[in-house]
Formats: C-alpha cells, structure tokens, sequence
C-alpha cells in the first residue's frame, strides 16, 4: 500500500518533468528512483538535493531546517551540495550548521512564514539565490535553496518544484509510518532507530574527539543526551472509573502538553498503552531536571475534562556512546520503578539513586526488559 502511495506521488510530480527540454525522462527517473529507495531522511534530502544541482546545473544547493526557540525563528543548514562537495548532517538529532535567525536573511522570511517562492540577484558575488519553501499541513519545516549563476529557466523551476513535491509526499508518508495513530508522537518502532542513530552518532563525535585531542570521558553531567521514562499514575483507575474513552483523551492531552512543553529539538515518543519517552539534548543534568520537572508538574496543574487531576512519574537517565539501547530503557525503568514504589508523581534520576544509595548498580540485563 506504501509503495502504490509513494509512485503515485513520484508519477504527479514526475510528468511535469517529462518535457524534452528538461532533459530526458530517463535521467530524471534515475533520481526519482534513488530518491525513493530510501526510508531515512537525511538519504532522501541529500538524494533531492544531489538532483537538482545537477539537474538545474546550480552553483550549489542547501536545505535548511527552521525551527523556533523563543519568539525567534532560526534556520539551520542540514544539507549541502557543491562545487566544492557535499556535507550533511548525519541524523536529526545533529545540531547540523549554527543555527541563524531567521531576521539575518531576509529573502527567506517570505519563503518561511508566507511559503512563497523568493528570488535574489546577489549582485556581489552575481549569484543568483532562488528560496522554496518546504511546507506540510501548513507547517514551514524549513528552505530549499538553489543558488546558480543565471535566474531559473521556467523549466528548471518546474523541475525544482517537481521534486519539492516529491520530497513533500515522500516525507508525510515517512511521517505516517513513524507516529502512533491516537497521539500523533513518534511510535516504538521509530524509537529503536532514533536511538540508534543517536548512539551511532555520540560513537562517532567521542571516535573524532579522540583523534584529535586526549579527551577524557564525558561525565553524566556533560554527556549531552538523556532519556526519560514516563508513566501515568493509576491510569487503569481513570478508565475502570471514566471509561475507556476518556482514558484516550487523557493520553491525546498528555501528549499534546507534552508537544507545548518540551523543546523542538527533543523527541517525543509513545512507548505503548500509557507510557511514553522523551529523548532530551541537554548540556547539564540540571538542564534536563528542569525540563523534566515542568512537565511533571504542568501535568499535575491541568485541568482535565471529567477527569480532573492526573499525575505522573519520570524516571531518567543519561545516554553514554558505548551504551545499548535495553540498558538505557532498563535504567530509566529502574528509576521509574523507584519513583512509582516511593510516591508516584515525581522525578527519579538513575545515576542520582545509585550515587544517593537508594539503588544499586545494576547487572546486565537478561532477555526483554519490560516497562511498567
Ligand atoms: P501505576 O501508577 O503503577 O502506573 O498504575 P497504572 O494503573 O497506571 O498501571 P497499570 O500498568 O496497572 O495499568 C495501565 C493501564 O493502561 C491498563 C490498560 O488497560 C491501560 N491502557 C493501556 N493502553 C491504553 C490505551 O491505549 N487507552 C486506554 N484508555 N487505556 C490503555
Ligand atoms: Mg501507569
Ligand atoms: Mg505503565
């Protein structure tokens, strides 16, 4: 079903292509095709980007992610295809370029907030900028830029918003297969291969440390990612007492408090019935105590329709490069158990207990591990 849905999206935005002078039909497949081979984002925008500079003959190509902090916008370059080569970032969770602010190139507030197209003659360097904006749902996700040294043919700008199209689709549908149905969160499946990009990804930043300096080990506190548990208190009590239906309108609130509450670069997953797992890049153990804490306890302050007060409990963790992914879930687990066994409706740090005393060190675990 997946695969009708992705050649019917490539075939719409394929036949704008097919015209003679937007060179032939095969080539342009031969992209299409590279193109849709993957299931990984970062493959995919630099298979999109790779065929536009050659396809329109750019100087060079960049696609730029925006997201907001604050009241401001930022932008921040993820992939880029040169005379001088191509650099990405490896995963979604890499920083990619500093992110800009959005008010430091104006031709891409148009392009960001109105999803219009904008051109720039560059008359320093007599470059040509051409800005698209990639949009889903109405959401700007970020700027597709072509940078050349003559303005887009009409042809080449039919080709450029062909394969816009085609990246749109292609992601929604890889959307769609990530999110859990009821919450729209990442589901557990996607969780499994985020974190393993992340672990992939802190392996080889620690490898490239290594090499250039005699770094030591990062501590706990400098580690930079963490993983957080959460779980519903006596949820099984809301729907014994309010019914199965009003039981999921408190998981769709919790996760939308959760979208408003945790940052955008964060990863917001549902785990199964009523747990779930934040990802969290945080430069202190403090930083992500904070952030833990105020959801914990914008939770408790909500309102929720008929149901009225609902709490929870957080167990978390740092993530470390050589770590496995059943030993950072069992952690946070273990965490989550002490929190659940000593009052509920609080935060349980891992390393804290263990430095604290109040657990011990764990072995290595046996089999699945099993979540509350
Ligand atoms: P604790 O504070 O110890 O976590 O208690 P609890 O009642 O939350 O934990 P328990 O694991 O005993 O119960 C979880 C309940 O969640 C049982 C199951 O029926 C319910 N549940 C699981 N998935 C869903 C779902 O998708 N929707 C609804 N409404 N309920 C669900
Ligand atoms: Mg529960
Ligand atoms: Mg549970």
């Amino acid at each position: 079903m997946q695969f009708t849905a992705i050649m019917k999206a490539a075939c719409a935005n394929i036949v704008r292509l097919t015209d003679p002078r937007c060179g032939t039909m095969i080539h342009v497949l031969k992209h299409v095709e590279s193109i849709t081979q993957h299931r990984d984002r970062t493959l995919l925008e630099l298979g999109v980007a790779s065929a536009l500079f050659e396809l329109v003959k750019a100087q060079e190509v960049n696609l730029y992610k925006a997201s907001q902090h604050g009241e401001e916008n930022y932008l921040a370059r993820v992939t880029h295809v040169g005379q001088d080569g191509v650099s990405y970032s490896q995963s979604e969770f890499d920083k990619g370029g500093e992110p800009l602010p959005l008010h430091d190139r104006p031709e891409m507030i148009a392009c960001v907030e109105q999803s219009q197209i904008v051109r720039r003659h560059d008359t320093t360097q007599d470059l040509y900028i051409h800005c698209f904006p990639i949009s889903i749902d109405s959401r700007a996700l970020g700027v597709l830029e072509v940078v050349c040294r003559a303005p887009l043919t009409d042809d080449d700008l039919g080709t450029a918003e062909g394969f816009l199209g085609l990246y749109r689709n292609y992601l929604s549908l890889l959307d769609y297969s990530e999110r859990d149905t009821l919450t729209g969160l990442l589901n557990r499946k996607t969780f499994d291969e985020n974190l393993g990009k992340i672990l992939g990804l802190l392996l080889s930043h620690q490898a490239g440390d290594e090499a250039t300096t005699q770094r030591r080990r990062l501590s706990d506190d400098e580690c930079g990612h963490w993983l957080a548990v959460l779980d519903v208190d006596h949820f099984k009590r809301i729907n014994d007492q309010f019914g199965h239906l009003y039981g999921d309108e408190v998981l769709l609130l919790l996760a939308r408090l959760m979208g408003e509450s945790f940052r955008h670069q964060d990863r917001l997953f549902r785990f199964g019935g009523e747990e779930f797992v934040v990802v969290l890049r945080a430069a202190s153990k403090e930083e992500v105590t904070t952030a833990l804490e105020r959801f914990r306890s914008t939770v408790e302050m909500r309102d929720f329709p008929q149901v009225g007060r609902v709490t929870i409990s957080i167990g978390y963790t740092a993530i470390h490069p050589r770590d496995s992914i059943p030993d950072i879930v069992g952690r946070a687990d273990e965490a989550l158990y002490y929190a659940k066994g000593n009052g509920r409706n609080q935060i349980c740090c891992h390393e804290d207990l263990l430095s604290t005393g109040k657990l011990s060190p764990r072995t290595a675990p046996e089999g699945e591990i099993e979540l509350f």
